[in-house]
């Protein structure tokens, strides 16, 4: 059997840490780099990598070298590990959006492949990290014509062996997939979760004490990681801003509906809206 590679994470996150605490369960020698010593010390005493530091030297001898930061970091640590590591090492990111960086990362970084897990929570930071977090989970890799196809297939081995569900697609078809069923419906939800917040006061208790499962699922993500959500919104601006005006013509076309008490109009687009959400959510 062949020697497994010896991965590097850069940020114990909840995603860093996931894949750690994976990566380790399947045999792998991880290696961690985070900017806490406190988070190195718990990776290290709770199992998720064999060892971490502050100092990303710790990842020169790395083969594939997963970077788990906030978006706007990603470049700079490409930039960073480009110091430390070997040529031919491979770098992959798992940020939520891939056009904004993947060319330069690339450029930077010729053993560079782009990736997002497209699993998670609201929680954030090592202790939130779990295992099994990707099984059965799609998790995309975003070659572009420069992509090194070894580095590639090395990455989409690592995937496959986390049992996640890999697809392959382009940065700029990436984003535009998930401005529809990731970063929109963050805005979405948290437009309504601005509306309940400018309820008029006495409203509001027995709001709150009726809210049950409709309400908590049509805000789990508007209430989510409001540093992601911005980030979101911020390196993936063009693809989510074309599907919130989307978004507004549905919404005026049902306010529109329900003005008129076009009730069998209301009823033929709520009966289209069930057929689409069994199209695109198969649970
Ligand atoms: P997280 O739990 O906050 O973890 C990010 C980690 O990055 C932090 O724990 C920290 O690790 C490190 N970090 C934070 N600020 C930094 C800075 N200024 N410079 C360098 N490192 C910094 O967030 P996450 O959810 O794991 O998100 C990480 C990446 O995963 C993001 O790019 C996000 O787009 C992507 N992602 C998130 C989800 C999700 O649902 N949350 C899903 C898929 C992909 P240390 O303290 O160890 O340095």
């Amino acid at each position: 059997m062949a020697e497994l590679p010896l991965i590097g994470i850069v940020g114990l996150g909840l995603i860093g840490g996931s894949l750690a605490l994976d990566f380790t369960r399947l045999g792998y020698t991880v290696l961690g780099a985070s900017r806490n010593q406190e988070t190195c010390a718990y990776a290290e005493a709770n199992g998720f990598v064999q060892q971490a530091s502050t100092d990303w030297q710790i990842l020169s001898t790395a083969q594939v070298v997963f970077v788990c930061v906030p978006m706007e970091q990603v470049l700079a640590s490409v930039e960073h590990l480009a110091q430390v590591l070997i040529p031919g090492t491979v770098i992959t990111d798992v940020a939520s959006v891939k056009e904004a960086f993947v060319t330069q990362a690339t450029t930077r970084w010729p053993w560079f492949v782009g990736g997002h897990p497209l699993a998670g929570t609201a929680r954030q930071g090592i202790t939130a990290a779990l295992p099994q977090l990707f099984k059965q989970r799609p998790y995309v890799l975003t070659p572009i014509i420069t992509t090194n196809f070894e580095a590639l297939t090395q990455v989409r081995t690592l995937v496959e062996h986390l049992q996640a569900q890999l697809i392959l697609t382009t940065p700029s078809e990436h984003d535009r997939a998930v401005a529809l069923i990731s970063h929109a419906p963050v805005f979405i939800s948290a437009a309504l979760l601005l509306a309940a917040a400018d309820t008029p006061s006495e409203l509001t208790l027995l709001a709150q004490a009726l809210a049950s499962s409709g309400f908590a699922d049509t805000t789990r993500v508007g209430g989510g990681n409001p540093e992601l959500g911005t980030q979101m919104a911020q390196f993936n601006q063009v693809a989510l801003l074309d599907q919130l005006e989307r978004y507004q013509l549905m919404l005026t076309a049902l306010k529109t509906a329900i003005q008129h008490g076009n009730w069998t109009f209301v009823e033929n687009l709520l009966e289209t809206t069930r057929q689409t959400r069994k199209f695109f959510q198969k649970d």
